[in-house]
């Protein structure tokens, strides 16, 4: 049974989250210890556990330690069984993630799968529904997996009930994709969405926005998301020819909107100044997918460390090198092998 430290790199979620795409595809076994050492509250919590819950489910796997707060779990897959599954995180945890712990397992087996993910939708952390759809999303479709997902309702923290629709078509996905640049911007969004919030903290957060981006204020909307609880997040989208790049944040108690506002212009304001198609999230959500399926490169911002933690992950169970090399101008090149 392979081995695999969760306290390694980043020591977070991903490393289990990865652990447990990579072990579906390839049928291995795996045992993990110290999971996720380093975070705050160690050991699983509900997001986890709804992961180890749904790669359980596809493949009919047998498990050890899956319980809440376990440091320790064992997984041993069976063969994947395409279909449509339902998964209830239970709390606000992010259901965006406990898709980033199968999906690419269910993309690589190319059979058609439906997925309704009940919890957080815009979490802290964590990428949201709306970088999902606009930025994952077409990029898995250029490797030749189209995805799709419906939001039918918005999860906040603490709430959560939010409620997603993944649809994965049957197909074989082994293009290698090639994402060099970015190509000329074609298209610039302002979104600000609350949930049972006043309207105007939505308005205020697209006025900051595209004052401090110098967008014009028609590319700016404030809108209402049903939700059972309250919400506020704030979303910048950069269209360019070969990339959509989404930046988001999400309003917390003690953070005022013009704050949160600022921040995520801050954000999508230092992609703006680079040339790097491929932005620090969407570098280290590709990497399993592309390793599971026909490999390919792109051009990326420094790698950050959950970036160099799936190198290692993918190495331990596919045996393979992605390379990760600078460039000289700020940027690095991702190599990923085509799975063998
Ligand atoms: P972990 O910290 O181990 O739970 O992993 C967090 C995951 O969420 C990584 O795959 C990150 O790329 C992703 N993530 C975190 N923040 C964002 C964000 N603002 N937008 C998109 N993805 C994010």
């Amino acid at each position: 049974m392979l081995e695999i430290d969760g306290s390694q790199g980043e020591g977070g979620g991903q490393v289990l989250r990865g652990a447990l795409a990579l072990a579906l595809a390839t049928a291995t076994p795996f045992a993990i210890r110290r999971i996720r050492a380093k975070r705050s509250k160690p050991g699983l919590l509900r997001q986890h556990l709804t992961c180890v819950e749904a790669a359980r489910a596809v493949s009919g796997a047998t498990v050890t330690g899956a319980k809440l707060g376990s440091t320790e779990l064992t997984f041993a897959p069976g063969p994947l069984v395409p279909g449509a599954y339902r998964f209830d995180i239970g709390s606000a945890g992010s259901t965006m993630l406990v898709a980033q712990a199968v999906l690419p397992a269910l993309l690589a087996q190319g059979g058609a799968w439906s997925l309704e993910l009940i919890g957080g939708t815009h979490n802290p952390s964590a990428p949201s529904y709306e970088f999902f759809t606009r930025t994952l999303a077409p990029v898995l479709g250029r490797m030749g997996a189209p995805v799709s997902a419906t939001l039918h309702l918005a999860g906040f923290y603490p709430v959560g009930g939010g409620r997603v629709q993944i649809e994965v078509a049957a197909g074989e996905r082994r293009r290698p994709l090639a994402l060099r640049e970015r190509g000329a911007i074609t298209g610039r969004h302002a979104i600000a969405a609350v949930a049972r919030m006043p309207a105007t903290v939505a308005e205020r957060e697209v006025a900051t926005a595209t004052r401090l981006l110098g967008w014009p204020r028609e590319v700016g909307s404030a809108v209402e998301l049903p939700s059972p609880g309250p919400g506020n997040t704030v979303t910048l989208v950069v269209e360019a020819e070969r990339v959509t790049e989404v930046f988001t944040g999400h309003l917390d108690r003690g953070v005022g909107a013009e704050d949160l506002a600022r921040e995520v212009a801050r954000e999508c304001a230092a992609y703006l100044a680079s040339v790097a198609p491929v932005g620090e999230y969407l570098a280290d959500q590709l990497l399993v997918p592309m390793a599971l399926g026909g490999g390919g490169s792109f051009v990326t911002v420094e790698p950050s460390l959950h970036t160099r933690t799936q190198v290692d992950v993918i190495r331990a169970f596919l045996g393979v090198e992605v390379a990760l090399t600078a460039q000289g101008d700020g940027t690095w090149l991702a190599t990923v092998p085509p799975r063998g």
